[in-house]
């Protein structure tokens, strides 16, 4: 890529396709996707856990990035694929997604979902409050139908990005508290209920986690419960889920530990504490999310107007914002980028980079070193792959991108561009 001939015009590449290429081919804004590094990821989760020699599923948590052809390339590599609402289920299954490597998340699931997903039998309800409890297994009485179902539990511990913290209150609109006693109590109505076969507990402590420790704390705690569980009733709680939130690299200050780091700890953790409490090592299910696509992604917009506020701030505007990233106005999140089409000049600007929508908030990142810009120039915003296109709306009636898997050089598109025709599509 550096050794282009002078009169040859050099840009970004990703999954070996130049992004000059794919501006002129798809248009902008443009999601684009290095599919290899999602296969080299999703292949990592696996083969540290292999090493481990303990059982596992990766499932990966598909809110962060889902359509057909994601749901394809989980299943190419082995993944489980877990789904929170009837619109996740239908996706992963209409890519022909096994439907035995589905769990289903959610604090709020419908009794249609519920049905939608015994019909397509499911490989796990991942059991979330008491109405649900009772709601799975009446409508699985009624089909005379075995449910296998994990049980979501706060353990009291709750991680950050740099640290986690224990909480005395549990505070979470999340499944079972712990040290209130509730997980035991659905503990003990799940045992008794004969269509359900109870394979463990789950519990998720976080996202964007950069340390391990409050995997181990919650893997101490959650042992100690299956502990418990067995003594008191005899269940053997095959399962151990210990959910998702590996950290990833969104600007040079995010140091994320690898992926196979993560799982080594986590494997690591639940050996240790198994053994102490002379308890047979569980199945381990991990799910993550954002640490399979996010720096996999990759946004490209065009450069539109340029506000010069003398001695304040300069402004460069892109064609997308908001409605393609939340996150920066959602959550003050951070990203790098640079111009694709000019990578190797020198970065002698200040700007400030907004969206073009009608929001002051709605800015994608402060304070950016690039060089000096003009109209027509392409912005590429970095690890981008995560919450972004998920959560992406039609505010201002703008039309989502479209989404392309670059990979060896080729290139395709995975989600079309909505026009203006989808927008108006279920008006009346
Ligand atoms: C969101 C979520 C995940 C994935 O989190 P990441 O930070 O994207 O890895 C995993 N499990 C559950 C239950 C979740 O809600």
């Amino acid at each position: 890529m550096q050794t282009v001939e002078a009169n040859v015009r050099h840009s970004l590449e990703i999954g070996g396709v130049s992004t000059d290429k794919l501006v002129e081919e798809y248009g902008t804004p443009l999601m684009v996707y290095d599919e290899g590094m999602i296969r080299r990821n999703a292949r990592a989760f696996r083969s540290a856990f292999e090493s481990s020699e303990l059982d596992f599923q990766v499932a990966y948590a598909s809110k962060a990035f889902l359509c057909k052809e994601m749901a394809r390339l989980a299943n190419e590599e082995a993944l489980s694929l877990d789904v929170v609402s009837g619109g996740e289920l239908y996706t992963a299954l209409e890519a022909g997604f096994p439907a035995a490597r589905i769990h289903f998340h959610g604090n709020n699931k419908s009794e249609e979902e519920l049905a939608m997903a015994l019909d397509a039998e499911i490989g796990c309800f991942v059991v979330d409050n008491f109405l649900e409890l009772e709601m799975l297994h009446d409508l699985a009485s009624k089909r005379n139908q075995e449910v296998s179902i994990l049980l979501r539990v706060t353990p009291g511990v709750e991680a950050h990005t740099h640290e986690y913290i224990m909480t005395g209150q549990e505070d979470s609109k999340f499944g079972f508290g712990l040290s209130n006693g509730q997980a035991e109590t659905a503990i003990q109505i799940a045992a008794r209920k004969p269509q359900y076969k109870l394979l463990g507990i789950h519990s998720h402590i976080g996202s964007q986690m950069f340390g391990t420790e409050g995997f181990d704390q919650a893997i101490q705690i959650l042992t100690g419960f299956v502990y418990q569980m067995n003594k008191k009733y005899g269940l053997a709680l095959p399962v151990l889920n210990v959910g998702g939130g590996f950290g990833v690299r969104y600007t040079e200050d995010d140091q994320p530990l690898t992926i196979s780091e993560y799982v080594t700890a986590i494997s690591e953790s639940v050996k240790k504490h198994y053994t102490t409490h002379e308890l047979p090592y569980p199945e381990v299910w991990i799910e993550p999310g954002r640490s399979m696509v996010a720096e996999a992604g990759t946004t490209l917009y065009k450069v539109g107007s340029k506000k010069i506020i003398p001695d304040l701030r300069t402004y460069i505007t892109v064609d997308g914002g908001m409605t393609d990233n939340i996150r920066p106005a959602l959550y003050q999140a951070r990203y790098q980028a640079m111009l694709a089409n000019r990578p190797d000049e020198d970065s002698t600007e200040l700007v400030s980079v907004a969206g073009k929508c009608c929001e002051s908030g709605d800015m994608l990142i402060w304070d950016l070193m690039l060089p000096p810009t003009n109209y027509g120039d392409i912005l590429a915003v970095f690890s981008t792959g995560a919450y972004g296109y998920s959560m992406a709306s039609n505010y201002n009636r703008i039309p989502r991108p479209a989404v392309v898997f670059a990979d060896k050089g080729e290139s395709r598109v995975v989600i079309e561009r909505e026009t203006y025709e989808d927008l108006v599509r279920k008006d009346q």
